[in-house]
């Protein structure tokens, strides 16, 4: 058998263009209304695509309710009572301070603006500049910030000017009328968070499932945000998907629960198979108005180290503001301290979209297979077998002598267990490099050998190794292998 040698052949600020090119290629992702020229940062997922992405909100979900006894999940409605929205803070505070060019009337986020600035920079000069940032940004003083662009010199990458408005905050939120009458509707929103769904549930899950403190509530689901710089392909959509966990806690004890799901979280990243020094922790020096702690999990991507998922002591803020603006009570009652409060609460919240990008990123790789022979390479995505968005291909060497009709078979056999991909048509060899492309961790090819002895060669995709084995042993095979607990 012939080793091939891996040799990645791709300049790293390529890669982001090449996995965005490689997505549409192979039903991965597309850009949303493309025939129409496309609708700025909002995507579809296509055939693979959507599998992947289910595959890692499954994981996600499993690892959250199904291995924790004291969690449990819920799906709330997008549309909710526009008081939420007040209540939670989000119509007085959900912005980011911005500044437009005056000559290419283009909108900036400050923060955006100044961190591109700074990675120009050498190292010690730019992270002068960002902790000078950071300490305007927790003082909201916005002339501090315009006057730092101002200094440094910074110029509108369109105009090429540095003709700045001042600094001013913008609401992320989008919202859009409910009931049938012009004039008399409520504004509601498109939920910004999924958070807030389960805020307003707390009491109903608590009560119905009759749960102990501490507990938590998860949740997966759309939210939307007009942002305003969108760009990175799937990192920052204006319709995106979280997946987020409220863990309700006894006051006083957020410290720990903070920390332990930091840890834990990492954990998950890790038990992704992704190296650690792939993510590092960025704790906030400014805090959102809710929080006591925080911090960012960040990844790796092609552009860099960047947020993926947050994890955030919420305090009792939401609860606490719940109770004020509904009138109803939202009070825990600890039997083991014979007293009723407001829980504190811990919030994981992790972007599904972005995970998506994160695996992508790191199962995408080009590889030079050359030898002293033949010049040849491949693109392969080395996803997690448990994410594939198939798991098994099932490739009859030939349309004829009855191989098909055995490889129909053993699909038949496996399809209920996981997903499975028929093909009968090119040469062996284009059809290993298709599934390399998407991502299928095994290829079976059933040949004439099968009708002779029910063995089938089995195909791995990483080493590319290929063995044989009973065809009767496949579905236990892949099982095994692609099994997520
Ligand atoms: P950022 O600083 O990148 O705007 P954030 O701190 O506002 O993110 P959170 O409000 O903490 O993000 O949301 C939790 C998670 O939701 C983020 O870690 C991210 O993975 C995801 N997320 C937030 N905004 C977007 C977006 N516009 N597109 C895709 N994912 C997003």
């Amino acid at each position: 058998m012939l080793l091939p040698i891996f040799a990645p052949v791709m300049a790293n600020e390529n890669k982001l263009q090449n996995i965005i090119a490689h997505c549409k290629e192979y039903g991965f992702i597309f850009q949303s209304s493309e025939i129409y020229d496309g609708l700025q940062a909002v995507y579809d997922y296509g055939q693979y695509g959507s599998e992947l992405k289910k595959n890692i909100r499954d994981y996600w979900w499993k690892s959250m309710t199904q291995m924790n006894d004291n969690i449990v999940g819920i799906d709330a409605a997008i549309f909710m009572h526009p008081t939420v929205w007040k209540a939670s803070g989000h119509v007085d505070n959900f912005s980011d301070p911005m500044i437009d060019n005056k000559d290419s009337n283009k909108r900036y986020r400050v923060d955006h603006l100044l961190e591109a600035h700074a990675e120009t920079l050498p190292k010690e000069e730019g992270d002068a500049l960002l902790a000078e940032m950071d300490t305007l940004l927790a003082a909201d003083d916005f002339a501090g910030l315009k006057q730092l662009i101002e200094d440094n010199k910074i110029k509108c990458g369109i105009s090429g000017t540095g003709n700045w408005t001042d600094v001013r905050q913008f609401n992320l939120m989008f919202s859009t009328e409910m009931g049938s009458v012009a004039g008399e509707a409520d504004v509601v929103y498109l939920r910004p968070e999924t958070a807030q769904g389960i805020f307003v549930n707390f009491l109903n899950v608590q009560k119905t499932g009759r749960m102990k403190i501490p507990f938590g509530i998860a949740q997966t689901g759309k939210a939307f945000r007009n942002e305003i710089v969108a760009r990175g392909f799937i990192f920052r959509m204006r319709e995106f998907e979280q997946m987020e966990m409220q863990f309700f806690v006894r006051p006083g004890t957020q410290k720990e629960w903070y920390e332990h799901w930091k840890e834990t979280r990492m954990k998950w990243h890790l038990s992704l198979g992704i190296s650690p020094d792939r993510y590092r922790f960025h704790d906030h020096v400014k805090l959102a108005h809710y929080a006591d702690a925080a911090c960012d999990i960040e990844y790796d991507f092609p552009m860099g180290f960047k947020e993926v998922e947050g994890v955030h002591s919420r305090t009792d803020f939401d609860l606490k503001n719940h109770q004020q603006y509904s009138g109803k009570k939202l009070t825990y009652f600890d039997t083991e301290l014979n007293q009723h409060y407001i829980p504190y609460v811990i919030e994981t919240s992790i972007g599904l979209d972005r995970t998506v990008m994160m695996i992508l990123s790191e199962a995408y790789q080009e590889e030079d297979l050359s030898t002293a022979e033949k010049q040849d390479s491949r693109v392969v995505l080395k996803f997690p077998p448990m994410l594939a968005p198939i798991k098994l291909a099932v490739l009859p060497l030939l349309k004829k002598d009855g191989l098909p009709e055995i490889a129909r078979e053993l699909m038949n056999e496996c399809r209920s267990e996981f997903r499975c991909f028929y093909e009968e048509k090119d040469t062996i060899g284009k059809r290993y490099r298709r599934m390399d492309a998407i991502g299928t961790p095994f290829c079976v090819t059933i040949d004439h050998q099968t009708k002779e002895d029910q063995t089938v060669t089995i195909r791995h995709r990483d080493s590319m190794q290929q063995e044989r084995i009973p065809i009767s042993s496949v579905k236990k095979l892949v099982l095994d292998k692609t099994r997520a607990f």
